[in-house]
């Protein structure tokens, strides 16, 4: 990215510079979208450096920051920027390390000496709408939910509690539920391990290491989503260790979920792993057939309450669903929502027919079991690369562009979520994900030959 700066600065400017933006107000905008702790310590740091009919050049005072922005924010930016510009099609950014000046002073500011406090209350909040109530429970998930339960009522019960199944399963619903009935009566802690590591790194800069300790170690109960993530970070580990003793001594309760059992996390320091495993582990299965239909149905009156909407969904398209989406709970519902959108428009059910071609993207095509890793096999080897080149963080175009595609066709071709198809092209960021899509829908367009390309490819698919 740089070097396509330098080049355009040396004179190659190929755009036309105008200007339009109204950078304040789209700072503005990007507070109320992005809530005030993500402003605050993030996007409020981006400057508008250049603007061209058809994209723009932001700042960012560190590389740590633009990685951070640019892998979790770029895609809603880019949205909120097009809507004070329609023509921007993308962002490009430099980093203005000089900036640094306006950006650590910021962050020592005693004004900001609460930021962890504030910020981690924030991010502690529990979603109202994932309750025990609407927890559907069948024989897959009973156990985990029974164990769950138990701990509300007498902490230190199973101590830690260790829940595991794949994406969209319904382990953040569950120890979302935790978090609420808990904290009628006790101080509960929730927090993803991504956003731990980003407190534990955010308190190293700050100075706030101190803080950072006594705020998780006064947690009664202790829940923390997506373990997997801390995977390899060997100081946030430590930390992650010490405070895990802490609470144990003191006799909290602590809940994890990950998106495997304890022995298979084997970036995780063995010592934690084995702490993990000390208590009781239960897996989630995959719901049936029967607890599918249930989830949909109490999804169904749901959304009708909630939308004061009265849609009408034959048993048939219940039956449909269930039966055709078996990646996850988080599919299965975002069918139901594509199918309920059908409903708003056409004012009727869907038939099985059209319920075919509104899911067409959710449902494998031939039945055939087209997985990732297939895709990522034609695809390499359509381009003469081998597997972990196209994955690796290279950013050469003749990698990187197979490389999209594979993601463009994982998303086309397999159930899988974003951040599930992100994390198998070597842990990247389900924004990367989105990019990658968006990037070779625009280049099928404009260019024959990734057109061609992905067609080939598309037909060894099918
Ligand atoms: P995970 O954290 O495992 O990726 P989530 O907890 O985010 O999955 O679940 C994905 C979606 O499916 C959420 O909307 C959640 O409410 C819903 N869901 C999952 N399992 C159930 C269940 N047993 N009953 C009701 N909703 C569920
Ligand atoms: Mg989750």
């Amino acid at each position: 990215m740089k070097e396509i700066l330098s080049k355009q600065n040396a004179g190659v400017v190929l755009a036309k510079e105008e200007n339009f933006i109204e950078w304040k107000e789209v700072l503005l905008k990007f507070k109320e979208n992005f809530g005030k702790d993500v402003y605050e310590s993030w996007i409020k740091n981006i400057d508008l450096k250049k603007e061209f009919n058809h994209y723009v050049v932001l700042s960012a005072p560190t590389r740590f920051v633009r990685d951070w922005i640019v892998s979790r924010y770029a895609d809603q930016i880019l949205d909120i920027i097009k809507t004070f510009k329609k023509s921007i099609e993308r962002i490009e950014f430099l980093i203005e390390e000089n900036q640094d000046k306006s950006f650590k002073p910021d962050l020592v500011n005693k004004k900001h000496v609460t930021s962890i406090e504030s910020s981690l209350l924030n991010y502690n909040r529990f979603n109202p709408n994932n309750t025990f109530d609407n927890f559907i429970v069948g024989e897959s998930n009973e156990l985990a939910y029974t164990a769950a339960r138990k701990i509300c009522v007498q902490s230190s019960h199973y101590n830690p509690l260790f829940i595991y199944i794949s994406v969209g399963m319904g382990k953040t619903h569950l120890l979302n539920a935790i978090g609420l009935e808990v904290s009628k009566s006790k101080k509960a802690m929730f927090i993803s391990a991504e956003r731990f590591m980003y407190h534990f790194i955010r308190s190293i800069k700050n100075n706030e290491m101190v803080k950072f300790k006594d705020f998780f170690r006064m947690a009664n109960v202790f829940i923390i989503d997506d373990i997997q993530f801390v995977s390899g970070k060997e100081a946030m580990q430590e930390e992650f260790f010490h405070t895990f003793n802490a609470l144990m001594e003191k006799g909290s309760q602590i809940v994890i979920s990950s998106n495997c059992p304890p022995s298979d996390l084997d970036k995780i320091q063995e010592r934690i792993r084995s702490r993990m495993s000390g208590g009781l582990v239960i897996d989630i299965q995959s719901p049936n057939h029967d607890l599918k239909i249930k989830i949909l149905k109490n999804k169904f009156e749901e959304i009708k309450l909630n939308f004061k909407e009265n849609y009408i969904l034959s048993d048939q398209v219940f039956e449909f669903l269930a039966s055709e989406i078996t990646s996850s709970v988080r599919e299965l519902l975002g069918a139901l929502n594509r199918v309920l959108a059908f409903c708003k428009i056409n004012t009727k059910s869907p038939t099985i027919f059209e319920c075919k071609r509104i899911l067409k993207d959710f449902i494998n095509s031939n039945g055939k079991n087209i997985n990732i890793e297939t895709i990522q096999n034609l695809v390499a080897s359509h381009f003469n690369l081998n597997i972990q080149e196209m994955l690796s963080q290279r950013r050469s175009r003749s990698l990187a562009r197979p490389r999209q595609i594979a993601m463009y066709l994982s998303k086309q071709h397999t159930t899988n979520s974003l951040p599930d198809i992100g994390r198998k092209f070597a842990n990247r960021d389900h924004t990367t994900v989105i990019h990658a899509v968006k990037k070779i829908d625009e280049l099928i367009r404009k260019d024959n030959e990734i057109r061609q390309s992905v067609n080939e490819i598309k037909k060894k698919i099918i």
